[in-house]
């Protein structure tokens, strides 16, 4: 038996597509086993959307050189794949598969070059229609799944590598999107996450012709469905249907995140975001309006090239005037082929770092405002797991929080394992980042 090992860097986009990789080698023959170096075959599904994340993988390709004279073949896939392309095997010699997420269809055709003894593998094409569907994926949690609906972007904002890492925007046909729901509720899954680098975009390709904000909705009635994520949504794309469908479809969550990138349209525009300060308050105002109570959450970078104090300013008071659930926040990372680098007025790293604390104290406070306001509420939550540790069952609410409770006349030690059932619980504590509370059933 052939063994594999994979690792997987960045973002829910990748640990999906990490999951129907490893479903497409089991289905190759291979068999999964939990270190590298237990493995023949050792895999790296890369993230290059910061210098920080590509470093990364740097790293571990040279902690494991030497392994390649034990007989050990290593594969490189996902965006830095793509992004480096065949300077990989000159960067490290030791690598025989360098595979991007659009050429996915193909590696069953690259592993038996592989196995055939071809030492410089590659998959490196972007010009494609495809989407990787694969019935054979492996799904880590038994609970929740992701599906992809549209691979790719089209948009070209001027900081980001993924239009060069992921090629252009590919929808899948409602019809798939729906089987997949359905072949899922029926294994047991309650809970479902659309995943796409803009699914706002999404168009169906079939004469189904549904939008975004229809194959949401159609996601959300699939009988045994009751929670219905989705990610990440773009500003520009981001209709007001999608607002109407949550308040209409109870499965569908309280939950929408819509990266804004910065407060100033000055900077936006120099971003290419497509989209000004007021048009985004626009579609806050849709949430706020909304009868459903939606926590909302973003995106920010901190020190795009440009950026002065006034404009980091109108940042900070966006953090305000919004009240965020939760922020990701990120210091800008020049990043290769993106227009940004050609821009002068580079901001220090130290500043970076300093606009980056400041903001992130902002939204701390306002978390523990914002979260405050739910003690003595009783929200009902999935629940994910057991803290041995505290005692405490993990749960997350519609809005993604993390509530973390006791039920005091049991626990996973006295046999009854909560994991995947929904209980309603009353909050008592709140923290920045999580709640805690009461199991009241
Ligand atoms: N497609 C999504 C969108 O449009 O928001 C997310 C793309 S990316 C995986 C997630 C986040 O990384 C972005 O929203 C942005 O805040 C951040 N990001 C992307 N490129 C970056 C860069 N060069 N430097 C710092 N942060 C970056
Ligand atoms: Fe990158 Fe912009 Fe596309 Fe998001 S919308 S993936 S930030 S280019």
């Amino acid at each position: 038996m052939k063994t594999f090992y994979i690792e997987t860097f960045g973002c829910q986009m990748n640990a999906h597509d990490s999951e129907k990789v490893i479903g497409t080698l089991i289905g190759q023959g291979y068999s999964q086993v939990g270190t590298a170096e237990e493995a023949e075959l050792v895999f790296y599904n890369t993230c290059s959307i910061r210098d920080k994340a590509e470093q990364k993988v740097f790293h571990r390709l040279q902690q494991f050189k030497k392994e390649h004279g034990r007989g050990k073949t290593f594969a490189v896939l996902g965006c830095v794949a793509q992004q480096e392309g065949e300077r990989i095997f000159e960067k490290a010699p030791h690598v025989s598969l360098v595979c991007g997420s659009a050429s996915y269809n193909q590696l069953p055709a690259m592993l038996v070059q592989l196995e055939t003894g071809n030492r410089r593998v590659t998959g490196l094409s972007l010009d494609t229609e495809d989407t990787f569907d694969t019935p054979l994926t492996r799904r880590d949690n038994p609970h929740r799944a992701y599906i992809t609906i549209i691979e790719g972007c089209d948009k070209s904002c001027a900081y980001c590598v993924v239009p060069f890492t992921r090629g252009p925007e590919r929808s899948r046909t409602s019809a798939s999107v729906l089987a997949e729901a359905r072949t899922l509720a029926d294994a047991g899954y309650s809970e479902i996450q659309l995943l796409g680098q803009n699914v706002n975009s999404y168009r169906d390709p079939s004469p189904a012709g549904r939008d975004f904000a229809m194959l949401l909705d159609n996601v959300g009635r699939v009988a045994g469905i009751r929670r219905v994520r989705f990610t990440t949504s773009h500003p520009r794309d981001f209709r007001k249907s999608i607002i109407d469908a949550i308040d209409s479809n109870p499965a569908l969550c309280n939950h929408v995140h819509l990266p804004v990138q910065s407060g100033s349209s000055r900077v936006l525009d120099a971003m290419q975001r497509l989209y000004t300060r007021e048009e985004y308050m626009r579609r806050i105002e849709w949430m706020k309006a909304a009868r459903r109570p939606i926590a909302i959450t973003t995106d920010v970078i901190v020190g795009f090239p440009g950026e002065t104090e006034a404009d980091f300013e109108a940042t900070l008071a966006l953090l305000d005037e919004v009240e965020y659930d939760s922020i990701f926040s990120f210091k800008y990372s020049r990043r290769p082929n993106t227009p940004a680098l050609a821009l002068d007025d580079q901001i220090p790293e130290e500043e970076k770092s300093r606009r980056l604390t400041i903001l992130q104290e902002k939204q701390r406070a306002i978390q523990i405002r914002r979260n405050g306001a739910y003690v003595g509420a009783v929200e009902e939550c999935m629940v994910e797991g057991f803290n041995t540790a505290t005692g405490q069952w993990i749960g997350r609410t519609s809005q993604n929080k993390t509530l973390n409770f006791l039920r005091p006349d049991s626990s996973l030690v006295s046999g009854e394992d909560l994991r995947g059932r929904y209980v309603d619980v009353r909050v008592t504590r709140a923290g920045p980042n999580s709640l805690a509370g009461e199991c009241i059933q």
